[in-house]
């Protein structure tokens, strides 16, 4: 049905009235459009006015034989598509090949059994139909394929020309699937060489449990073994149905040097003085240049406590610094934990007692092969921190057992104010304290969990801890008895 209820236009072009008469009626009945011409060039011209639906032709007609009609209608893009169908009469001849080769669709011959003709009609509008159907879907189609094609290459091309290394990585392996430039030529590697790697051989397969990373601080390993600081964030995305994690990288290497070079040459800077100002403090408070009266006294207490904190934080820094550096070679020797142990309570004993804490130790008499002043000075760390975190009356432990036969897990536990999870990390940080106000309330610089991580790092050890809020903390050391080949040197 068409827009003004027909079944379909047709157009009938005989030059026998009879005919046209006859079939215009019986077509009419039937509920069609009908418009009926006897000449040929006068139905050339209705079909380029108003294309109808379907061309009944008669073949034989003065003038311009149905044949040539059909010839001219397919010469034209308005008219081409046009399905004809040829009528003859009885005993006229038609030439069916030469039908279809000039266009034809079909023919019907006199008589006309009005079921015939309905039904090639019909056919013919329904097949006409379905293929103005199909170009339309079909061009709908190439547009869509051309706009995804454009969204591609654009996102492609953004992927190929960012400045920063990005990574498409198998979620369960982190295979490497697709890289940039931009991360070949930070790691060295060739896109035939990268896709045959995991994250792991570039050093960057941090733990992280599906969660969205964001500016994760790494050590990316190269192809030619060289480490550089870099920021990655990850993101969980699926590719063809498969989990994968989209890796940011951003190299920050060189900003890390000046950085660790600006702190190192300003604690420098700063040391000599600092030590010029404590000695002439402790000048003053021996009396020698002429006594202080009570009030002068307590501003030079306060004066040499702050100088003494300022010298502290120095220290730690460039500890710190020389740690993560490597510059600080770990003075390896047999060690005995037990004697480490009772060295670092000892040295806290004074601490404690003014904290009234107690401390409660359990020595463990085992042979390590490490740098023992390096873990005092770890165990001093933590129990100095159990302590200034405790109440008065509580207690800090300090305790040690064999994890496996060849490590031991120290423990130094305290019944203090405990550490919020979302910070069990990241105290390990230098200057990460879980209040600032830690920092003038408890004298602490935040540096001394990121001393202790780096030194048991260095014993290829690993440091963590567990708190709960209220009741207390436990920080956990575990330590290798003897450290591979290469440390022995
Ligand atoms: P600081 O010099 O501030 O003690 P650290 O790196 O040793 O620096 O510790 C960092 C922060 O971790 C502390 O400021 C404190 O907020 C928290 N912290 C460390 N140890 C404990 C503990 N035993 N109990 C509660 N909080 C702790």
């Amino acid at each position: 049905m068409d827009r003004n209820g027909y079944k379909g236009d047709i157009l009938i072009v005989d030059d026998t009235p009879e005919n046209l008469t006859l079939l215009t009626e019986m077509l009419k009945q039937e509920g069609y459009k009908v418009r009926s011409v006897t000449k040929g060039s006068t139905a050339l011209r209705g079909a380029q006015a108003a294309p109808p639906g379907v061309i009944l032709l008669d073949v034989n007609m003065p003038e311009m034989n149905g044949y040539e009609v059909c010839r001219q209608l397919k010469l034209h893009d308005r008219t081409r598509d046009i399905p004809v169908i040829f009528i003859s009469a009885l005993g006229d001849v038609l030439d069916k090949v030469k039908a279809f080769e000039v266009g034809g669709v079909d023919y019907i011959t006199k008589p006309f059994q009005i079921a015939e003709v309905k039904a090639r009609i019909t056919t013919h509008l329904t097949v006409c139909r379905l293929q103005q159907q199909l170009q339309v879907q079909n061009l709908q189609l190439q547009a869509e394929i051309r706009e995804r094609q454009q969204a591609e290459d654009k996102f492609a091309k953004v992927f190929r020309t960012s400045p920063h290394p990005i990574a498409i990585t198998t979620h369960s392996e982190g295979r490497f699937v697709e890289v940039n430039p931009a991360f070949l030529q930070l790691t060295g590697y060739t896109q035939s060489e990268i896709v045959e790697l995991t994250v792991a051989d570039l050093n960057l397969d941090i733990d992280h449990d599906s969660q969205t990373i964001y500016n994760q601080e790494c050590e990316l390993r190269t192809k030619l073994g060289k480490k550089r600081t870099v920021l990655l964030s990850l993101e969980n995305i699926e590719l063809d149905g498969v989990p994968c994690i989209l890796n940011l990288v951003n190299d920050i290497t060189q900003r890390k040097r000046l950085e660790n070079e600006f702190i190192s040459v300003v604690s420098h800077e700063l040391r000599t003085p600092l030590s010029s100002l404590m000695g002439a403090l402790d000048v003053l408070g021996t009396g020698q240049l002429g006594s202080l009266n009570n009030q002068g006294q307590s501003v030079l207490n306060i004066a040499i406590t702050s100088t003494e904190r300022l010298t502290r934080l120095i220290n730690d820094i460039l500890d710190l610094e020389r740690l993560k550096f490597g510059k600080i070679t770990l003075h390896l020797a047999q060690c005995d934990l037990a004697q480490a142990m009772i060295q670092a309570t000892e040295g806290m004993q004074a601490m404690a007692n003014h904290a009234q804490v107690q401390l409660q130790l359990q020595p463990l008499s085992v042979m390590l092969w490490a740098d023992c002043d390096r873990l005092i000075q770890t165990f001093t760390n933590l129990l100095s921190n159990a302590i200034k975190f405790s109440e008065p009356g509580k207690t800090v432990w300090l305790d040690a057992e064999m994890k496996s036969a060849d490590s031991v897990l120290l423990t130094v536990r305290d019944q203090g104010r405990g550490i919020p999870a979302d910070k069990l990390d990241l105290i390990f940080d230098r200057f990460q304290q879980v209040d600032t106000s830690d920092n003038r309330a408890k004298g602490g610089t935040g540096l001394g969990l990121a001393i202790c991580r780096s030194i048991v790092e260095q014993h290829q050890g690993k440091i963590w801890v567990e708190s709960t809020l209220g009741q207390g903390s436990t920080f956990f050391v575990a330590l290798p008895l003897a450290l591979p080949d290469k440390s022995y040197e």
